[in-house]
């Protein structure tokens, strides 16, 4: 008998555990693209217009290739697609929870056998240094759609114990057709967030992806078609906001639309949610995040994580450290070496490994930043090292550091969304939490401190989705992300990431006596 067990169990393949990679891999430099249409019913197809848009390289400022460039009537045929894909009693709503999961997780292990491949595309498209698209932006997708995995089978209803002789349950069921509008800061993880609880709860998905970075969210169109997903399931497309973004948010036959953008756009999509289907909205916008150091934190610890908590990602992440506060005592020193490290930031060819920065996505991204360089030192911040253009084409931008940052400063309220640091005095706690929350935004915001009362203290008053202690950008997949205020509707990611997908159904049985 054991024998028997032990001879089966042997026929079993391995399971191959996930562990970090031990060594990043080369890039590839010019890799080959495969995938650059529209993607509907995991199918490829032109725009209907048939027309074209160029995807730029920004490190050189050439053309990558054109994209099909969807617009309305390509929107209405993805819907359409997707509409079908969900029908009661298709393949897709007949599938079993766990096989959802069990799709999911073949899809992670697609994207992890392509993580170099993918990596170096992001690279490319993007400009993100390939060693961090390797390393961190693939983590974070790979174990985004890991986690969501787990849950297909997981997220589930009640039995509730209500008056009278009836039997009550609820329901967690799929909202159907969902709109997903993603930008180009990280295509793969954002894409990640999006397609992870949409489909681990049961839903089907309309993507529109930046028209700045459209490739490695085409590539992953086929991972998905490769890991299994029926037609319609997830239907993919480039094109630009006014356009095709437009057309999801007003499209009567989307359910919910989720975007990740601007504040601006956020409130477009949201009227226009509401002139249509009043379609369930989530949104995940812009920060102007309070980055608070008080005089008891380590002060090279604290420089060390500011930095990165707003270099990161050539300064393009909505939760930026953007308002760094520092308390008086420490502020002149805090102010030097955060300069000095600045300074040793290497910027240039995103592929070489040296390099910590790559160019900032496009043309009007970085006129954008050059702008708020010169509106800083229009309005008297201390330019303190940066400032201007790090190379001789492609759109880099050295590191740049303002200090005596006054609240009231156009670079102090607006998302600058570049490797711009402003450095703002504080004298006292309950100082800092009214500045600090003196915002339209509300997304995230740290505290450095060896003062775990203090740490407690200001993280309740802090107005923000989110509070790190000691830490910056500690952002995975098993913790909830989004914004107060302007900042946000909804959250992401966790637990709480899989409500903005399920509608709660609740069934009520009358159970009779049993002679009656
Ligand atoms: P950014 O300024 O960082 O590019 P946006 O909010 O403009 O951010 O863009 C984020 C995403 O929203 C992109 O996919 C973009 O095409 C899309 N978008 C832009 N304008 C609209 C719009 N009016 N309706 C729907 N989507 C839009």
């Amino acid at each position: 008998m054991l024998r028997s067990v032990l001879c089966r169990l042997s026929r079993i393949p391995r399971v191959r555990r996930y562990s970090a990679p031990a060594a990043i891999p080369a890039p590839s430099t010019q890799p080959d693209i495969y995938f650059n249409k529209i993607f509907i019913n995991n199918e490829w197809h032109d725009a209907d217009s048939k027309k074209t848009f160029p995807t730029i390289n920004p490190s050189t400022g050439e053309i990558i290739c054109q994209v099909a460039e969807g617009d309305k009537a390509d929107v209405d045929k993805a819907v359409k697609a997707a509409k079908d894909a969900f029908k009661f009693g298709s393949p897709w709503r007949l599938m079993d929870a766990s096989e959802r999961g069990f799709l999911l997780n073949r899809l992670a292990d697609l994207l992890e056998r392509d993580r170099a491949y993918l990596a170096s595309l992001e690279t490319l498209d993007n400009g993100k240094p390939y060693h961090i698209a390797y390393m961190v932006d693939l983590d974070l997708v790979i174990k985004c759609i890991r986690y969501y995995a787990g849950w297909a089978d997981k997220y589930h209803g009640k039995t509730i114990p209500i008056d009278g002789n009836y039997f009550c349950y609820t329901r967690h069921e799929p909202v159907g057709v969902c709109g997903q509008i993603i930008p180009w800061n990280f295509p793969l993880a954002l894409q990640a967030w999006k397609l992870g609880p949409a489909l681990a709860t049961g839903n089907v998905v309309v993507m529109k992806v930046a028209e700045q970075t459209p490739l490695t969210a085409l590539y992953t169109a086929n991972l998905i078609k490769e890991a299994g997903f029926p037609p319609g399931v997830v239907n993919i497309l480039p094109g630009f906001g006014p356009t095709a973004g437009a057309a999801i948010a007003s499209h009567m036959d989307v359910d919910k639309v989720a975007f990740t953008g601007s504040t601006e756009v956020g409130h477009l999509i949201q009227q226009a949610a509401g002139k249509s289907n009043l379609k369930k909205v989530t949104l995940e916008l812009g920060g102007k995040s309070p980055n608070i150091i008080l005089s008891d934190a380590d002060v090279n610890y604290a420089v060390e994580e500011s930095h990165s908590g707003l270099f990161f990602n050539q300064g393009q992440c909505c939760c930026a450290a953007s308002r760094t506060y520092v308390q008086e005592s420490v502020y002149n020193e805090f102010v030097e070496k955060s300069v000095e490290r600045a300074k040793r930031r290497t910027v240039g060819n995103p592929f070489d490994s040296k390099n910590e920065q790559g160019p900032q996505v496009d043309e009007e991204q970085f006129n954008k930043i050059l702008g708020y360089i010169s509106s800083g030192k229009k309005e008297g911040a201390k330019l303190l090292c940066g400032g201007g253009v790090a190379a001789d084409r492609g759109y880099f931008i050295q590191p740049t550091v303002f200090g005596d940052v006054k609240d009231d400063m156009i670079i102090a309220r607006e998302e600058i969304f570049g490797p711009v640091m402003q450095i703002l005095k504080f004298k006292t706690m309950e100082e800092v939490i009214e500045r600090a929350n003196d915002t339209q935004y509300g997304l995230a915001a740290a505290i450095f401190t060896n003062d775990l009362n203090k740490a407690h203290y200001i993280s309740h008053g802090l107005r923000a989705g989110t509070v790190w202690v000691n830490c910056y950008n500690a952002i995975q997949a098993q913790a909830p992300f989004g914004g107060y205020k302007a900042s946000g509707i909804g959250r992401e990611l966790g637990e709480e990431g899989l409500e903005a997908y399920t509608e709660v159904k609740t069934v009520t049985t009358k159970v009779f006596q049993k002679n009656s």
